[in-house]
């Protein structure tokens, strides 16, 4: 289940916010805005394409908790961009899969257009 050496398999305790049966969430650690949540499944897998149905179902439910509870804690959430980074390719620096939750408010950036576009410098506004 859990891999040595891997920083999300040793999150010590009081780090996660929320649980069940099979996922997890806590705080990232350099949160791109405030109340940036990372989700991630209880089982060692680097692949979010390879967990199982259970998985991916109760990491949804997780992600349906945490907008609820973040938008509960924050008026000025009134948006949020949910993504992945699959790969080293596109960016993945920590191999046990996760979903970022980013809360969004109203004017955080000058125009918010085009959202996680903005991946690709130069692609974002189309
Ligand atoms: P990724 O580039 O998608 O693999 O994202 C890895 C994420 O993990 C980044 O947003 C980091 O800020 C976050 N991170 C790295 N180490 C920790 C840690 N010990 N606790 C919480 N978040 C972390
Ligand atoms: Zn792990």
């Amino acid at each position: 289940m859990q891999e040595k050496g891997c920083i999300f398999c040793e999150l010590p305790e009081d780090r996660i916010i929320d649980k069940n049966a099979h996922a997890l969430a806590f705080r990232d650690a350099h949160p791109v805005t405030e109340g940036h949540t990372l989700i991630i499944p209880k089982r060692h897998e680097a692949e979010y394409f390879d967990l199982t149905d259970e998985e991916t179902l109760a990491c949804k439910y997780l992600l349906e908790r945490q907008k609820h509870s973040l938008m509960a804690n924050d008026v000025n959430v009134t948006g949020f961009n949910i993504g992945m980074n699959c790969g080293i390719d596109a960016g993945q620096t920590v191999f046990h899969c996760h979903i970022h939750l980013i809360p969004r408010r109203r004017g955080d950036v000058e125009n918010p257009k085009g959202g996680v576009r903005h991946l690709m410098p130069g692609k974002g506004y189309y």
